[in-house]
This record gives C-alpha cells, structure tokens and sequence, in this order.
C-alpha cells in the first residue's frame, strides 16, 4: 500500500490533555508514520509520554491555534485532531474558532472530540485519503494571494 506523506495537527485543551496523550499511544503505531504538529503544552506531553516527535508550536493561549490556522491557509497541514473541552471558558476561544473556520475554508478535516478522531485515524490506517482530493479542490478556487 502506498504510504502518503501526512501533516497532522494535535490540538488539546487543558482537561482534554490525557484523553489525547492516551490517544497517541493508543494510535502511535499511525501517527510514527506522520509528520506531528502541535500546540505547546500538548506536544510537550506527547513527546514525553509517547517517545513520538512531534513540531511544537506557542502554547494557544499565546498563538499556538493561530498558527496552526496559518499552517491551514498556506496548505501544509492535512488533518487536525483538536480535543476541545466544552465545559471550561478558553481565554483565546475567538483564535479556536478562527481556526475552526479556516478547516472549513480549506477543507481540512477536523475532529474535535475522539470519537471522531478515532473515526479519522482508523481511515488513515486503512490507507482512506480520498479526502485529499477534496481538500486540493477547495486549494483551487482561487484563494490564492499569488494569482490576484
Ligand atoms: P496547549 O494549547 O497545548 O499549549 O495547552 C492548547 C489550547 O488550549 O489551544
């Protein structure tokens, strides 16, 4: 099976934390095949916790989501996985919900509780990137700065 190469974003809000450590470990034998990006403190606790590398961005109170939404305008992530707890203010909700919307400019898919993550990964493992396609679609409706 051709192995595509992936950039994944993990994303966790502070209660949500162990949920997606133990999600990585649970799906490391997936993600160590990926490229990993994610927010401050939850990559810090997967790269401890799990011995996977993963590219640390600011923590997200601090611009981590931002810049993960950065990375979905320029067309290098492919798949986000953001555990968001519903139950607890977040200072920077407007930077969650700018970066919600970007998936949804560009056609990034995004999970924001594990079961849809589960959903999501179990495809990858299958080898189901279809979705891709998609996603290249959304690239070419003229978003681009370069062609204007
Ligand atoms: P953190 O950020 O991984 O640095 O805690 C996550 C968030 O709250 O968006």
């Amino acid at each position: 099976m051709e192995v595509l190469s992936l950039n994944i974003a993990l994303i966790a809000h502070d209660q949500k934390k162990d949920e997606m450590v133990n999600f990585t470990i649970a799906y490391k034998h997936v993600f160590e095949k990926y490229e990993l990006y994610a927010t401050g403190t939850t990559g810090k606790r997967i790269m401890n916790e799990t011995g996977l590398h993963v590219h640390r961005m600011m923590s997200g109170p601090l611009g981590g989501d931002q810049q993960i939404g950065a990375m979905v305008a320029t067309g290098k992530l492919d798949l986000i996985l953001f555990f968001r707890d519903p139950l607890t203010a977040q200072p920077h909700e407007p930077d969650v919900s700018a970066l919600l919307r970007l998936c949804d400019v560009y056609g990034i898919p995004l999970a924001t509780n594990i079961a849809t993550a589960e959903l999501l990964l179990a495809a990858v493992e299958k080898g189901y990137f279809t979705w891709r396609d998609t996603a290249d679609k959304y690239k070419t409706k003229g978003l681009d700065p370069e062609e204007d």
